[in-house]
């Protein structure tokens, strides 16, 4: 029996990381010479694109031009400048669509001046918009999509105008609220995918330096979420249900993989790549219920390779890499 393409429609950000060492930040009016100068391309929503085209075929296949079962869309902008082009180059070599990206006349990409202090190790970051907040309050979702997903790069108006727009289209939406913002009520309500790290979920559920994770799942759960997933960084994975929660059954703690920590950058973009794959491969291709458990660990899985190597975007693994189990 062949099987229907999934499409996964990212609705999200695109910046460009220009990133400089320095043994110490300079006063005003002072010239320092740094120790070295990075160009990295990055934007949440860009990472999470990457993250579900490398989960969705090998780096093989994407160097050779192959398509897979999975098809990635970044939906977004970026300007007409010297970043803009070599973007799309760079996301295209990773297997993504880039149709839907507008390359806006006289706009800047995004982008972020970070200054890292390698005395304190404290970073220092300037970030301009640009291209990213020229979204416009429109349509984004093909009607083939299999998988909407969202973050909060973009303006909110865009975001919970496309959040309502793939929902009348049937589509599943998954969002992941960061940098954390309050989201008005209406955009709890049957959303069937909502993931946030253990900062966006005090935040989103008002309890500050919750312990008992059942308790602010509860909260969203109860605001409409059906499927709430907090990922706690070393501390592994919580995940509770509305069908759980209507009968009265806590969530499932799934612990971290035992590995060795390099950099946990990107750990929660490779998660929500894995996450979002998984999903869009059961909607295209429905057999049963979507296997959540099955899922969130296999999310697990790919982003505990993600913390063992350095680096944003570089770190986020192909699909072959995943270990089976
Ligand atoms: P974010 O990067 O959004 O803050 P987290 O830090 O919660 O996200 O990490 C996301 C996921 O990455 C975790 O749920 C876990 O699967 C994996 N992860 C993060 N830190 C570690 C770690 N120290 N050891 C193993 N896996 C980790």
């Amino acid at each position: 029996m062949s099987s229907k393409l999934a499409i996964i429609s990212v609705v999200g950000s695109l910046n460009v990381d220009l990133v400089t060492r320095t043994s110490r930040v300079p006063v005003g009016g002072e010239t320092l010479t740094s120790e070295s100068f990075d160009i990295g391309y990055g934007g949440k929503g860009a990472n999470q694109a990457v993250a579900c085209a490398r989960l969705s075929r090998t780096q093989k296949q994407a160097s050779n031009g192959e398509s897979s079962d999975v098809e990635v869309r970044m939906v977004g902008a970026v300007g007409d400048d010297q970043f803009g082009q070599p973007f799309l180059e760079s996301l295209r070599k990773d297997g993504l669509k880039t149709d839907r990206i507008d390359v806006l006349k006289g706009k800047t990409t995004g982008v972020a001046v970070i200054i890292v202090e390698s005395q304190t190790g404290q970073n220092r970051i300037m970030f301009c918009p640009g291209a990213n907040y020229d979204v416009p309050v429109t349509d984004l979702i093909d009607d083939d999509s299999s998988v909407a997903l969202f973050q909060l790069e973009l303006p909110m108006e865009v975001v919970l105008y496309n959040m309502k727009v793939a929902r009348d289209k049937g589509v599943e939406v998954i969002i992941n609220p960061a940098p954390a913002t309050p989201l008005p009520e209406e955009a709890y309500k049957d959303l069937n995918h909502l993931i946030v790290n253990e900062t966006e979920a005090a935040i989103l559920s008002g309890i500050e330096n919750p312990t008992n994770w059942d308790e602010v799942a509860s909260i969203f759960v109860k605001r409409g979420v059906k499927n709430i997933i907090i990922t706690l960084g070393g501390d592994g994975v919580y995940y509770q249900t509305d069908k759980l929660h209507s009968q009265s059954k806590p969530g499932k703690l799934v612990p971290a993989r035992e590995v060795k920590v390099v950099d946990t950058t990107a750990a929660g973009d490779t998660f929500l790549g894995a996450y979002t794959v998984a999903v869009a491969h059961w909607k295209a291709n429905p057999q049963g219920e979507f296997d959540l458990d099955s899922t969130i660990a296999y999310a697990n899985r790919a982003a505990s390779l993600t913390v063992q190597r350095k680096g944003a975007q570089s770190s986020i693994p192909w699909v072959d890499e995943v270990p089976q189990s």
